[in-house]
């Protein structure tokens, strides 16, 4: 039987250090904000939004949401993201994603300063994480990255097969396996033979999109496995993108949805924010 890799309790364990350095920070004056860009009334986006608020509330960090209607020129977005690179309060900020159509993500995003850049999701950010350099990482791959870390689990030398090649998930996943020292593989959506590729996998981290299509057929025995995807279920609750049930007794570790990777993605955010206001603080005592 495999072993739980715990996203709900690793996260919580990054909320209470993330209290801490909050606390330890404005004790010396510095306040850590994260305000947010939301355009539109998709619900699920304002949902995503006041759970992000209340985490923040949770551990000491201020947090302002900025509104727009679905129907915001993009200028005025541009405005926003310029007057929050430039505001000394916010320590760090993000637009929700995704914008209403007509709106075009990649320029907001792109003019983000990397200092604060909590997402971690601008074209700067993924150049820095792709050549080494410092950088606020996504939070979904750092969140998957620190919970196999603080599980015990040894990342170096081991074959890693990440199936989805996003931005925001399978491509800086691998990145970040791959500065970990693992021997990395990326799969997607034209990738042949894939249940044959992903059994070379020890480590299997499953980002395709695609409700339960990873079965016990894709993996190694003994294999440590990573599901990052989300689907509601009918008449509730949540599934991932493995079949948990068939894929458990072969797995030595394996992440549970929900409670797997959805808390990890969320605490990093906060964990960033810290970040970001220690950069600025730092390069304010220059
Ligand atoms: P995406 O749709 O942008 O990318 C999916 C990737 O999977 C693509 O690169 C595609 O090539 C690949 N793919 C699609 N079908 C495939 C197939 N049949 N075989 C192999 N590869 C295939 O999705 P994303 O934004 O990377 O998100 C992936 C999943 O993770 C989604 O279910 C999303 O809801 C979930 N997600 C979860 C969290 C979290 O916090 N747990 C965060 C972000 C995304």
């Amino acid at each position: 039987m495999a072993r739980t890799l715990d996203g709900k309790a690793v996260a919580a364990e990054v909320r209470s250090e993330v209290a801490a350095e909050v606390a330890e920070l404005k004790e010396r004056g510095i306040l850590v904000r994260l305000d947010v860009g939301l355009v539109g009334e998709d619900p699920a986006s304002a949902t995503y939004v006041r759970m992000k608020q209340r985490d923040c509330a949770e551990v000491g960090i201020e947090s302002e949401v900025h509104r727009f209607p679905a129907n915001a020129p993009q200028k005025e977005l541009a405005a926003l993201v310029e007057r929050l690179n430039q505001d000394p309060a916010v320590s760090g900020f993000f637009i929700q994603l995704p914008l209403p159509e007509g709106l075009d993500p990649l320029p907001l995003v792109s003019a983000i300063d990397p200092s604060k850049d909590v997402d971690g999701l601008s074209p700067l950010s993924a150049g820095r994480l792709a050549v080494g350099l410092p950088s606020l990482l996504p939070c979904t791959p750092h969140g998957v990255v620190r919970l196999l870390k603080r599980s015990g689990i040894e990342l170096a030398g081991k074959e890693a097969v990440v199936i989805g090649r996003s931005n925001l998930v399978g491509k800086p996943l691998a990145q970040l396996l791959l500065s970990e020292n693992a021997t990395v593989t990326i799969c997607h959506s034209r990738t042949e033979n894939l249940p044959e590729v992903a059994r070379r996998a020890e480590i299997l981290a499953v980002a395709a999109g695609r409700r339960e299509m990873v079965g016990a057929e894709y993996v190694r025995e003994g294999a440590v496995v990573v599901d990052v995807g989300i689907h509601s279920k009918e008449g509730g609750g949540l599934v991932g993108d493995v079949r948990f049930e068939e894929v458990e007794p072969k797995a030595s570790w394996i992440t549970p949805v929900p409670g797997g990777v959805g808390p990890m993605t969320r605490a990093m955010l906060l964990y960033n924010a810290v970040q970001a206001a220690r950069t600025a603080k730092d390069a304010g005592a220059e």
